[in-house]
């Protein structure tokens, strides 16, 4: 298959008409109802007959929620309700400015080790309270970490057990509570209720009783359970052969029979995410993305292996031919070298190219030197043979883990904002968004 320049929907084939017929058809849930036992909260299965999409729904009868655990059946429900409202996803909804100052004051408070945490964006979790004489109520702030909770335990779940200790009490000094949590509370935990679900649950509760208005601020959207990177399809962001055409290459094929160790991935239909993966590209084609090639990662195409005696055999001159031996073996390991590297797509094509040309150039000033140049596009040919595909290959890849985190952001993100939607009634004492301008 061959390309044109700067086509890079050539690779995604345009299925928008299968994906509308699709479409009408979104997945399944079950529906459970949020029940408050004495001292916690638990969810049994519901009856109550629901048309409508929603992540939270808040009726007479009590609180109901979609179970949204199945990663497989939710990431496609996503893909279906991102699709019809993608626009809606650019107004991404943020913490007030006021708020946003508030809780930096708290971020800013706690220990070394958290803000090292915060930087890492590892997942922590912290409380504070503003009494209703409107000062902080400073001692009864607390920071939860991976390392202190059970088996299946959930940051949010401390706080949670403080904020019911605080509803079943008779009498309550608090106006505000001011919760933190580096990634945005779940929307899907297997048998169990969703953090989200629990903190909207739990500021009903706490606003009705004691009229405590909450708010929730965090950096990370976690969507329904977390990252899709394992799931979604590999796709390069642009057809990188092309770009090596101009070295006379061959067929996109040679890459793919470049060697390549296979890799554990669950993937999705490509026709599926094929309008969002649309999307995305041209919005990130730009940006720079890394590629990782270090000691402690394992290539996912390691060098090729390369037979260069032929070429030390056409030199008779046993000393000429020490010195070449020594030159196509620097030249080999520079074309090959492992390395860390953080560029935008355009930038590695050409890095790619001044590499090879580069290295060229030491062979050619060799085989003048030693009288040999008449084998020079011999072995310029084989090289370029292997290091291109090799090459291209590898930006591929790089750019497909890109896109790949990109997109899986996205969705996150957009799942999200779904939920905001849906509990949007709340919004006189419940407030959740994005931090902005977080800096340690
Ligand atoms: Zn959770």
């Amino acid at each position: 298959m061959s390309s044109s320049p700067g086509d890079s929907s050539l690779i995604l084939q345009n299925t928008n008409q299968t994906y509308i017929k699709n479409s009408r058809d979104p997945p399944n849930f079950r529906t459970y109802q949020v029940l408050k036992r004495k001292r916690y909260l638990s969810r049994s299965e519901s009856c109550e007959e629901t048309d409508e999409d929603f992540i939270l729904k808040i009726t007479d009868s009590g609180i109901f929620y979609k179970d949204y655990s199945n990663k497989i059946k939710s990431w496609k429900y996503l893909i279906y309700r991102t699709n019809y409202n993608y626009q809606d996803f650019k107004k991404y909804k943020y913490i007030s400015l006021k708020k946003n100052e508030i809780f930096k004051l708290f971020i800013n408070d706690p220990g070394k080790e958290t803000k090292k945490m915060l930087k890492l964006r590892k997942q922590l979790a912290f409380i504070c309270f503003r009494k209703k004489d409107g000062s902080f109520d400073m001692n009864d702030g607390k920071v939860y970490k991976k390392s202190d909770l059970g088996k299946e335990e959930h940051t949010e779940d401390k706080i949670f057990d403080l904020l019911l200790d605080i509803y079943h009490e008779d009498k309550c000094c608090y106006s505000e509570i001011y919760i933190f949590t580096t990634n945005s509370p779940c929307l899907a935990r297997p048998n169990h209720l969703p953090c989200m679900i629990q903190a909207v649950y739990i500021a009903i509760i706490l606003y009705k009783k004691h009229g405590i208005k909450t708010t929730i601020a965090y950096l990370e959207p976690w969507g329904f359970s977390g990252s899709y990177e394992n799931l979604l399809p590999e796709c390069s962001i642009k057809d990188c052969i092309y770009h090596f055409e101009s070295q006379k290459l061959g067929s996109k094929d040679i890459i793919h029979n470049s060697p390549q160790t296979a890799t554990k991935t669950i993937e999705v239909d490509m026709a599926l995410i094929n309008p969002i993966y649309k999307q995305i590209i041209p919005e990130i084609e730009n940006q720079t993305f890394p590629m990782e090639d270090s000691n402690k990662t394992k290539s996912k195409r390691p060098r090729p292996n390369l037979d260069l005696t032929q070429f030390c055999l056409k030199i008779s001159e046993p000393k000429k031919r020490e010195t070449f031996i020594k030159k196509l073996n620097e030249v080999k390991s520079d074309l090959f070298k492992k390395e860390d590297l953080d560029k935008t797509f355009g930038d590695f094509i050409s890095h790619g190219l001044e590499t090879f040309n580069k290295s060229m150039k030491k062979i050619y000033d060799l085989l003048i030197e030693i009288d040999y140049a008449n084998i020079y596009e011999e072995i310029q040919e084989y090289l370029k043979s292997f290091f291109f595909p090799w090459w291209a290959g590898k930006v591929e890849d790089a750019s497909s883990k890109f896109l790949k985190k990109q997109t899986s952001y996205f969705l996150q993100e957009s799942a999200f904002l779904h939920s905001l939607i849906d509990i949007k009634d709340t919004e006189h004492f419940l407030d959740i968004g994005y931090l902005e301008n977080f800096n340690i």
